[in-house]
């Protein structure tokens, strides 16, 4: 099977590693002058677990690709939320045909309403990551601890080619599932998301300090509250009590409660803008479509755009 990567960042380029290691034909996407530079005249430099190891893989900008006429049985998307649309206009002629399969793993919740504005549903599979990367500067990406990818298709026509992306994701060492409830697991970790990733950069601290003031606890089950109603008219599965659990674990100091989330490290550390729309901004957005009142929501969103406008981010 031939695969793409189209965002060979942080986690594009651990899928990549991970599934070049194992042996499949892999190819990057990406737009990042000075990472495709890089990449080329000195290999992709990964630090996976205290290790140093560099990985020739080829890396291709999106216009260059497109003119070569590749083609592909799947690509893999793991850009920004932000930048979906523009990665796959930029790919429109390799992602529209028919025998090409795009494998979502953006983190957040609504990527296939983007997706489907571009590529059928039949055509369509959607998963969700917990495992964590790093980008250290451009060719360089750091890789820790261990995670699991879930991910299913959308539409009948793609179960076989989800089965086969699980069959190989799992042999390349990603501890890979074929899910029976995608949104489940997808809305799941977008809780952590809107909880964690959100108060630590609104309060710019660690998910372990969230933890230390009472004060905040009205507000972390304001969302929980929240997302249930919001999933309950999606028709989404929503466990409340293995919310808290998870929400509690997160801020815990023996686990990975010292873990400034990504959402800090875009816009505190790198001064980029953040994948709010996705997360609480959905549920806002959802929330308003249902009316559902999301006040919670609604001020951690508008709060994350004022800091996103303070800083200027990009
Ligand atoms: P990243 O910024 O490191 O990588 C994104 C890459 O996409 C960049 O290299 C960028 O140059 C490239 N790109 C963007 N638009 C492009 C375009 N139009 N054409 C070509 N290249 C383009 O981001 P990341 O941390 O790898 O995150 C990717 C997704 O994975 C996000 O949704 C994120 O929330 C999710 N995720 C990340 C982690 C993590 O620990 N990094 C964990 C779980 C989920």
């Amino acid at each position: 099977m031939k695969i793409a990567v189209a965002g060979a960042g942080a986690m594009g380029g651990r899928f990549g590693y991970a599934l070049h290691q194992a042996g499949y034909d892999i190819t990057f996407i990406d737009r990042w002058e000075s990472h495709v530079r890089t990449i080329r005249a000195q290999g992709f430099r990964i630090h996976i677990n205290g290790e140093d190891v560099v990985a020739h893989i080829p890396i291709f900008y999106p216009e260059e690709l497109v003119q070569s006429g590749a083609t592909f049985d799947v690509v893999i998307l793991l850009t920004k939320s932000s930048q979906l649309d523009s990665m796959l206009r930029a790919i429109a002629p390799i992602v529209t045909r028919q025998d090409t399969y795009s494998l979502c793993l953006l983190n957040g919740i609504g990527h296939e309403k983007v997706i489907e504005q571009h590529i059928p549903r039949s055509n369509i599979l959607l998963g969700n990551i917990l495992w964590t990367a790093a980008l250290v500067g451009a060719g360089h990406i750091k890789l820790e601890n261990s995670g699991a990818v879930d991910l299913c298709e959308l539409h009948p026509n793609g179960k076989a080619t989800a089965q086969k992306m699980v069959e190989i994701l799992e042999h390349a060492g990603l501890n890979a599932t074929y899910s029976t409830d995608v949104y489940y697991t997808i809305y799941r970790k977008a809780l952590l998301n809107c909880i964690m990733n959100t108060l630590c950069t609104i309060l710019e601290c660690n998910m372990h300090t969230t933890g230390t003031s009472e004060h905040l606890r009205p507000i972390m089950m304001g969302i929980i509250g929240e997302f249930a109603a919001v999933a309950a008219a999606e028709g989404v599965r929503f466990d409340s009590k293995q919310a808290i659990e998870g929400m509690e674990l997160s801020s815990r100091l023996d686990g990975i409660g010292v873990h400034f989330p990504s959402t800090y490290q875009d816009l505190i550390v790198h001064n980029r803008l953040t994948e709010i729309d996705c997360l609480n901004g959905y549920i806002m957005e959802r929330g308003h479509h249902h009316g559902i009142a999301t006040p919670c929501c609604s001020m951690i969103t508008q709060l994350i755009r004022c800091k996103e406008d303070i800083l200027n981010a990009k």
